[in-house]
């Protein structure tokens, strides 16, 4: 049942660097999130895209939650794998989207997501419920653990019962969106020093936060699930039509385990070749490659049933091949700036996102 990939472009209003900045030149010659349009000028190029959603520079952090990862998040409290990511150069907004600011209204997706699950599994009487968190961070090929205090590096494995997982990687268990927050924010600390040390910056890196939702009937729900799905398959053999809705979402309701992947993707911008030397140039190297194995992943998935997934390409789309090649919900968001002077970079995230639908 793996649908198509959702794929949502949002542009951020101009920052105070580029109103004080002298070339203003603005790339975007309309955004229409009605018509879920956009037009790049023709003194740059003119090109016309069209996407799942479209956001403009006016568009509040709680549209876009509710129109992008609502849903997802909903489908994996119900046991699918669901998978958000940020895609675009490094100052667009990637970050700001995925985590935003922290308990104001510019709270971004992450924190959103922890109320949701929360409020709904609380909400559910039938059901107990686990949460549990894991932080990673891709740098150059190397998956490094964010919650382990020592940020040791971890490996992926493969096998046959439970396919493709991190090995080693720390499972926080969770029960409040507070409780997230402050793994969060000790995660975070943990980055600075981590990059710090690789002499490196995070938005060079992938970051990937990996949220299990475990579901498990209680006792009491047990039985009234055996007596009506007893009555059900009575009412079956009599006729299809006297099966309610709600008779078959308690059947089809078990135990099951839901993962839900938000990415915030490593700056796409790509580095002139004169510019960067040695580490830096290898960095812009390594997120090329694995951008461009995401992209060729995703527009393979797009195809026919028998295309072949290069899901070995890269450790990101390594991790992700169960989440994003099984029963799944993918939300891809572009982020882009106004600014004309990153028109190239922008009609190259504009285009990638394209190839995703
Ligand atoms: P990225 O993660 O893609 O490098 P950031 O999220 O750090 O980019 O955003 C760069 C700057 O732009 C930050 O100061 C951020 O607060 C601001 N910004 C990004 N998107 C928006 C938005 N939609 N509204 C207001 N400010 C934004
Ligand atoms: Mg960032």
């Amino acid at each position: 049942m793996s649908e198509r990939v959702k794929v949502a472009v949002r542009l951020r209003p101009l920052i105070e660097e580029e109103l004080i900045c002298k070339d203003k030149s603005i790339c975007v010659e309309t955004i229409d999130p009605n018509k879920k349009l956009i037009i790049i000028k023709k003194d740059f190029e003119k090109r016309q895209f069209q996407f799942d959603s479209v956001f403009d520079s006016k568009a509040t952090q709680n549209q876009v939650y509710n129109d992008i990862a609502k849903g997802v998040v909903g489908s994996v409290i119900k046991g699918f794998n669901g998978t958000i990511f940020c895609y675009g150069q490094t100052g667009t907004g990637k970050t700001y989207t995925m985590m935003g600011q922290l308990d104001s209204d510019e709270k971004g997706i992450t924190p959103r997501t922890f109320e949701q699950i929360f409020n709904e599994i609380q909400a559910d009487a039938n059901n107990i419920y686990t949460v549990q968190l894991g932080y990673l961070q891709i740098y150059m090929e190397m998956l490094l653990d964010l919650i382990r205090p020592d940020n040791q590096e971890v490996k992926i494995r493969e096998c046959p019962d439970n396919g493709v997982f991190v090995s080693g990687l720390e499972w926080m268990e969770v029960e409040s969106p507070q409780e997230c927050l402050s793994i969060m924010n000790f995660a975070e600390k943990n980055k600075v020093v981590a990059f710090t040390n690789l002499n490196a910056h995070s938005s060079r890196s992938h970051s990937m936060l990996v949220i299990k939702v475990e579901k498990r009937q209680s006792k009491q729900h047990s039985k009234s699930m055996t007596i009506s799905k007893k009555a059900s398959s009575k009412l079956q053999n009599y006729s299809q039509d006297l099966i309610t809705e709600s008779d078959e979402s308690i059947i089809s309701s078990g135990n099951c385990v839901g993962t839900l992947y938000l990415v915030d993707l490593a700056g796409s911008e790509r580095i002139k070749k004169s510019r960067a030397t040695g580490d830096r140039l290898s960095e812009a190297r390594s997120i090329n490659y694995s951008l461009t194995a995401l992209g060729k992943c995703i527009h393979a998935l797009t195809g026919p049933k028998s295309t072949f997934v290069p899901f070995r390409d890269s450790k990101l789309t390594r991790i992700l091949q169960d989440a994003l090649g099984g029963n799944c919900k993918t939300a891809l968001i572009v982020n882009i700036g106004p600014a004309g002077k990153h028109v190239e970079e922008t009609l190259s995230s504009l285009t990638f996102g394209m190839r995703a639908m």
